[in-house]
């Protein structure tokens, strides 16, 4: 099954065309690595398909139900606020930079989300907050704030933020290009056990030996189009020049 499905999005911010017509899906656990050069629309297609920003047209479908869809004119359509929020509960969201509430201790940023969308008690949400904590190796975390960690455990907090919704997938953008180069590791590792777990993901990410182990098909965008979709081993041994060219700047 799909969990995600686009069809034909497009977005444009003011004359800039960003997002020309793009076509994609994942299925339930399969690993969509997007990779392109700054600028090419990665993060706007994130945007939009998490509904932090509107396409102008194209349709969004959530486990075959459409939280956008064409109207006759080819534009796009979003569902009534009520089913938009059920279907918000079905992906979690990891930032560049992070994103934590700075005056909330780390157990806090865990539970706010669960309940409040999740409407679930207090003692639950805390005991599932610790579990995701214990799993991603920050229990002693738990009182701190987010300024008092390294860049990797605020990484891996909003980590475990988004997984205490219980996604369906995960969207993770750039989730290491704020990182020294040795937390980017701790952060690659966590990833890589969420897809052994078989979480669905789409990953924005320039690391591109870790895209190549770890994801079942990539994209490459440039200027708002996917230029190539295909396995790790088609990417990587693509004829396509420009895409080489890209690659190699990265390995
Ligand atoms: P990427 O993530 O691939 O680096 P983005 O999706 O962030 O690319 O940006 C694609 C293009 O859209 C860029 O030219 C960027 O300047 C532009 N853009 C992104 N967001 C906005 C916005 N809110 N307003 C105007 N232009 C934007
Ligand atoms: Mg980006």
């Amino acid at each position: 099954m799909n969990i995600l499905e686009i069809n034909h999005m497009k977005k444009a911010f003011g004359d800039l065309q960003v997002i020309k017509d793009i076509s994609l899906s994942v299925k339930e656990g399969e690993v969509l690595s997007i990779i392109g050069p700054s600028g090419s629309g990665k993060s706007t297609i994130l945007r939009c398909a998490t509904m932090l920003e509107k396409m102008d047209s194209g349709e969004l479908i959530y486990l075959g139900e459409a939280a956008a869809r064409n109207n006759g004119e080819g534009k796009s359509v979003y569902s009534s606020k009520k089913d938009l929020k059920r279907m918000h509960q079905y992906f979690g969201l990891v930032f560049q930079n992070f994103n934590l509430f700075p005056h909330y201790s780390v157990l806090k940023n865990i539970m706010d989300a669960p309940m409040a969308v999740s409407k679930i008690g207090k003692e639950e949400a805390e005991e599932r907050a610790m579990s995701l904590l214990k799993k991603l190796g920050l229990e002693e975390k738990a009182k701190a704030y987010p300024c008092q960690l390294s860049g990797g455990q605020q990484q891996r907090v909003s980590i475990a933020r988004a997984l205490a919704l219980q996604p369906k997938m995960l969207f993770f953008d750039e989730p290491t290009s704020a990182l020294d180069p040795e937390l980017t590791g701790e952060i690659l590792k966590v990833i890589k056990e969420l897809a052994k777990e078989k979480m669905t993901m789409i990953i924005v990410t320039h690391e591109m030996q870790f895209a190549r182990e770890l994801s079942d098909r990539i994209i490459f965008m440039e200027n708002g189009v996917i230029q190539e979709e295909g396995s790790p081993e088609q990417i990587f041994a693509t004829d396509n020049a420009r895409i080489k060219e890209f690659i190699g700047k990265f390995v």
